[in-house]
C-alpha cells in the first residue's frame, strides 16, 4: 500500500459519516457539507491538507447558517440604509417573526375553526396607530401600494410634474405607474403648481388625484407646492379620491423632522388614502401600508393584483410587534440624544487608542436615509480611524459599515444600537491584531 498521502484520500461516505459532519449536515444540509467534503478531498489530493485533518478541514470550510446573508454593524450613520435591508427589526418583532415562522393562525379562527380574515391582529394594530383610518390594508411594498391603487383606481392619474420622482436604483415613480396600464396626467411645471392645475386636469377618466412626497431631494426658490388639505378642500364634491404616497412611515408628526409628512395628519388633512413603507421610519419589516377610507380599501382588497402582492406570516407579526412593542431600533436612533452619542464615541475611541490605535472621536452628521428627509443632517458622533481601516473592517466578522471622508475612516454611532458597541470596538481592534 502507499504512502503516499494523496492515495489515501478519505471516502465521502467515511467522512459524511464522521459524527462532527453528520452534526454539521443536520443544521446545513447534507448537500452543503458534501460539497466542502469534496472540495477537502480535493486539497488532500493536491497533498494541501493531511488525510487526518480532512475533517477538521471540512469543518473549518462550513458557513455558521445555509444562509450568506449576514449581520452588519451599520457605521454609517444612515438611519435607514437600503443596501443594509433598511430598518433593523425591535427585538420583539424579531421574536414574532421567529413564533410565527412555523405553522400559525394567520387566517383561521380558532375559536370556530374556520376560516379568519388574514392578519386582521396587524391590520387592527394599524387602525388603532392611525386613528384617522376607517381601514388599512398590508402589501408587499411601498412600490406594491402605488400599483395596486394604480390598477385598481386606474384611468388617468393626476399628479403634479415635480413629483414624478425617482426613488432610487432607478425605480421611477411615474415609470411604475404607467406599467399598470394607467394614464398620467401630469400637472404643474417642475418647480410650481397650483390648485387650480389640478382641478383643471379633471375629467370623466380621472381615476385619483395622486401626491406624491418627492422624499429624497428638495426644489429651492421659486416653488409653490399644493399641500394636502389645499388639494382635498379643492376635489370636495368631485367624488375623484386624493392618494398621498408619504413615503416614509412616520405615524405622526416627528418633533426631530419638522417637514416630514406623516399617514395621521395626511388623512387628517383630507387625503382619502395614504401610503408608506413599513421599513424606513416606521422602523418595521418591509411592507407598503394603505390607510384610509374603508370603500377604497376594499375595492383594493378585492381586485385580483391584490393577491399577488400579498405579504408573508412573518411580515404581518413583525408589523403587528412593531406598532404595539417597544420602540423599534430607527425610532431610538431618531430620538437618540447627541450629548449621549458624544459620550458613546468618547468612550470608544479611549479604548482603542489605549489600545495603541489612532483613534479619536469627532462630531458627525448622520442621515434618515432611505430617501427621507433629504434636508435634515442628524447632530451625530463618530470614531474616526484611519482611512486604510474601512476595507478590513468590511470584510471582517462581523462586517462593519462606516465611511470614509477627508482621509479619515468614520464610524458614526447613531445608527448602530449602543449594545453592538462593544462589539464594533472588538472589530476594530480584530483589524488592528491581523494587522500587527
Ligand atoms: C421609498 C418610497 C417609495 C418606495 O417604497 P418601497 O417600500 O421601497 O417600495 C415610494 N414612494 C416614496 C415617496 C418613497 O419615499
Amino acid at each position: 500500500m502507499s504512502t503516499d498521502p494523496r492515495r489515501r484520500v478519505p471516502r465521502t461516505d467515511t467522512l459524511l459519516a464522521d459524527p462532527q459532519l453528520a452534526a454539521a449536515a443536520g443544521r446545513l444540509g447534507r448537500d452543503l457539507v458534501k460539497a466542502a467534503v469534496q472540495e477537502v478531498q480535493q486539497r488532500v489530493r493536491d497533498g494541501a491538507v493531511a488525510p487526518d485533518d480532512a475533517v477538521g478541514a471540512v469543518l473549518a470550510g462550513l458557513p455558521a447558517t445555509p444562509s450568506s446573508l449576514r449581520p452588519v454593524l451599520n457605521a454609517t450613520g444612515v438611519l435607514v440604509h437600503t443596501n443594509l435591508g433598511r430598518a433593523p427589526l425591535s427585538e420583539a418583532a424579531v421574536q414574532a417573526v421567529v413564533a410565527a415562522s412555523g405553522t400559525t393562525d394567520v387566517e383561521l379562527d380558532l375559536a370556530t375553526g374556520r376560516r379568519g380574515p388574514r392578519g386582521e391582529a396587524a391590520l387592527a394594530a394599524l387602525r388603532e396607530a392611525v386613528p384617522a383610518a376607517e381601514a388599512a390594508l398590508v402589501v408587499n411594498n411601498c412600490a406594491a401600494a402605488l400599483a395596486l391603487v394604480a390598477t385598481a383606481l386606474g384611468g388617468e392619474l393626476v399628479i403634479a410634474r415635480g413629483e414624478l420622482v425617482e426613488i432610487g436604483d432607478g425605480f421611477r415613480i411615474p415609470e411604475l405607474l404607467e406599467a399598470t396600464g394607467a394614464r398620467l396626467r401630469e400637472v404643474g411645471t417642475t418647480n410650481r403648481v397650483a390648485l387650480g392645475d389640478y382641478t383643471r386636469a379633471l375629467g370623466p377618466g380621472t381615476g385619483a388625484v395622486l401626491k406624491v412626497h418627492p422624499s429624497n431631494f428638495v426644489v429651492r426658490g421659486f416653488t409653490r407646492a399644493v399641500e394636502v388639505a389645499e388639494l382635498a378642500a379643492g376635489l370636495a364634491g368631485t367624488g375623484v379620491p386624493l392618494v398621498a404616497d408619504v413615503g416614509s412611515g412616520l405615524l405622526r408628526p416627528h418633533p426631530v423632522l419638522p417637514g416630514e409628512p406623516d399617514l395621521q395628519t395626511a388623512l387628517a388633512d383630507g387625503a382619502d388614502l395614504v401610503l408608506s413603507s413599513g421599513d424606513k421610519l416606521l422602523g418595521g419589516p418591509q411592507a407598503g401600508l394603505v390607510l384610509g377610507r374603508a370603500d377604497l380599501v376594499q375595492r383594493l382588497r378585492r381586485h385580483p393584483l391584490h393577491r399577488a402582492f400579498r405579504v408573508d406570516k412573518t411580515t404581518l407579526a413583525a408589523l403587528e410587534a412593531t406598532l404595539r412593542g417597544p420602540r423599534p431600533p430607527v425610532q431610538r436612533m431618531l430620538a437618540a440624544d447627541p450629548a449621549g452619542l458624544r459620550t458613546r464615541a468618547a468612550a470608544l475611541a479611549a479604548r482603542l487608542a489605549a489600545a495603541g490605535l489612532d483613534a479619536v472621536a469627532v462630531d458627525a452628521q448622520a442621515r434618515v436615509g432611505g430617501g427621507g428627509a433629504p434636508e435634515h443632517p442628524l447632530p451625530s458622533a463618530a470614531v474616526s480611524l484611519p482611512a486604510e481601516f474601512a476595507a478590513p473592517l468590511r470584510a471582517g466578522t462581523p462586517p462593519v459599515v462606516g465611511y470614509v471622508a477627508d482621509g479619515r475612516t468614520l464610524l458614526d454611532l447613531r445608527s448602530l444600537a449602543p449594545a453592538d458597541d462593544d462589539a464594533l470596538a472588538a472589530a476594530v481592534l480584530e483589524v488592528a491584531r491581523r494587522w500587527t
